[in-house]
């Protein structure tokens, strides 16, 4: 096979880019790759690609080591897209900066190009492991990515392998009326079923993430034009998905029906007045981006890149809005609003009401742990009138580019990252506030760690219901039976971790605090009420199924 161009062909109708950004010339689309006459299967391992073409634009990857905290549950992925301004992808690498807390695995930007003005238009690629700051270290990549629209992603994989170039999005594909990107925030719930079938009729598949199961069914449906296409792959959907699609002159953003992960909507300030999309408003203000709404759950919006025209489309009956309330417990930055709440309040008032309801009696200090108990803590302290204290330093020049260490010094991983302040802590009963406890692997080292520098008791305080269940919906949390609350009660954590006392926020009062709005938030991974059912096993079934 030729080379580094190909791609895949699914059903005959589909090739497939996954990553030509070490390439250049990865990017064209031959036109015998256009109409094929049968499916081809391409083994990736298998491809070369000539040194001098991938030069330019060599892999940035970083270490993709754990962050030595890791016992958190992790967001999948941040989107942008941006139409209407001719630093498209300039300002789409700066709102990735934004949105880098959602995924540090890999980053990408296709764009659309205009060589000169007598030219057709194409999509260009670009994506790596690592970082933005890394992917986009070299300036000449964002040159070579221009035009007026751009779409990007951050990664962090729930589903697919965390550490394959071939998985970073946007996707880019080609197909019978042209070329397609696609960026995805949240998880596919029926992924493995919607695969096998797909295979069944002949598609092959070039990445392990459930986002390509869009591009192929957008490809094999009949629709026309393309925003009926999104509608008939999206009705197949079943899960999480926010997602961005660019072609040569048109993005569309589409959220599913349930409105599980964020997206909204801006328009620049500059005098472009492009318009963005972005998973969190943090985005949109540092690109000087006002929010003017988000994209509602159940619906796709057209940006036509012509004369900036937005058209909006239902993409099936709404149904009750699901938003993911660890959107506002742990994954969005703090000065972001996200389903038109602040977050940094929402942290704050978990916090303070978690006083109310759990005090600690005589206690001397309450510290955060850092970073994702700050905002928690502040309010617990605020409301118990006990001094607030940062009792813990966090290193922020380890973890993921820190060497794995050897077993029997794993344990010391810790304080690599947290650094006690014995003068703050010594002697004294010390409230640790965090968000959440997920496998309980971290919290009893912090506890060992506050023991250690001479605290006389610890008391952890939890701005969080405890999480019995994994998610489904684009959250990277630990099967059911590895959570510690799903082994044991409050009590038996307690124990395991090693502390003085412990206390979680209730699910009442988080459901208190979110007022008449609370029905409209997934709160599933605490209370077990899943808005789509959970189709077990999927992943396991699709890595045991024998090949042929
Ligand atoms: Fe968010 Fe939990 Fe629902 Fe997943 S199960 S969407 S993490 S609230």
């Amino acid at each position: 096979m030729a080379a580094a161009t190909s791609t895949s062909l699914a059903a005959g109708r589909l090739h497939f880019s996954p990553h030509p950004n070490a390439n250049p010339a990865r990017l064209s689309f031959p036109a015998s790759l256009k109409t094929p006459s049968k499916p081809v299967s391409l083994n990736l391992r298998h491809l070369t690609v000539p040194s001098a073409a991938a030069a330019p634009y060599p892999d940035s990857s970083s270490s993709s080591i754990p962050d030595l905290l890791s016992d958190k549950p992790r967001d999948e992925c941040g989107v942008v897209g941006i139409i209407g301004d001719p630093d498209a992808s300039y300002l789409c690498s700066v709102a990735l900066h934004a949105l880098q807390h959602r995924g540090q695995e890999g980053a990408g930007i296709v764009s659309t190009h205009r060589p000169s003005s007598d030219s057709p238009v194409s999509l260009r690629s670009v994506t790596g492991l690592g970082l933005v700051s890394q992917v986009f270290q070299d300036k000449s990549k964002l040159d070579y990515l221009s035009g007026s629209a751009a779409i990007g992603h951050v990664r962090y994989s729930t589903a697919g392998s965390a550490s394959s170039l071939a998985n970073v999005q946007p996707f880019l594909a080609g197909y019978r009326f042209g070329q397609l990107a696609v960026a995805h925030n949240g998880n596919l719930v029926n992924y493995s079923s919607l695969r096998a079938s797909l295979e069944d009729s002949g598609s092959i598949f070039n990445t392990t993430s459930d986002t390509e199961v869009i591009l192929h069914l957008i490809a094999n449906s009949n629709s026309r034009p393309l925003i009926s296409r999104i509608v008939d792959a999206c009705e197949a959907l079943q899960g999480a998905y926010s997602l961005l699609f660019l072609t040569k002159n048109k993005l569309f953003a589409a959220r599913d029906p349930y409105g599980f992960r964020p997206l909204v909507l801006g328009r620049l300030r500059r005098p472009s007045r492009g318009i963005v999309f972005a998973s969190e408003t943090c985005a949109l203000d540092l690109i000087e981006a006002d929010y003017e709404r988000e994209v509602n759950p159940g619906e796709v919006i057209l940006v036509d890149g012509h004369d900036m025209s937005l058209s909006s489309l239902c993409l099936m009956p709404p149904k009750p809005r699901k938003a993911c309330i660890f959107e506002h417990i742990y994954f969005a930055l703090p000065n972001s609003i996200v389903f038109g709440r602040a977050v940094y309040s929402s942290r704050y008032s978990f916090g303070s009401t978690l006083a109310k309801e759990s005090p600690v009696a005589n206690a001397d200090v309450v510290i955060p742990v850092p970073d994702s108990g700050f905002y928690a803590a502040l309010g617990y302290a605020s409301h118990s009138g006990v001094p607030f204290q940062q009792g813990l330093i966090r290193s922020h020049y380890v973890g993921r580019t820190f060497i794995q260490p050897e077993q029997n010094i794993r344990d010391l991983a810790v304080r690599l990252k947290l650094a006690p302040v014995k003068g703050i802590l010594e002697g004294k009963s010390v409230v640790v506030v965090d968000d959440s406890i997920v496998r309980g692997t971290t919290s009893s080292k912090i506890v060992r760690l506050i023991k250690d520098a001479g605290a006389r008791e610890v008391h952890m305080r939890i701005a969080s219901p405890p999480i019995v269940g994994s998610c489904y919906y684009g959250v990277d949390t630990p099967r059911s039976e590895e959570l510690i609350s799903n082994k044991m009660d409050v009590e038996g954590v307690r124990n395991a971790i090693g502390c003085d006392s412990l206390a979680f926020l209730s699910l009442e009062s988080l459901r208190n605090l979110l007022g008449k709005e609370a029905p409209s938030y997934c709160d599933a991974c605490f209370s077990g009420n899943y808005p789509v059912p959970p189709i077990e096993n999927e992943a396991d079934r699709l890595l045991t199924e024998e090949e042929e």
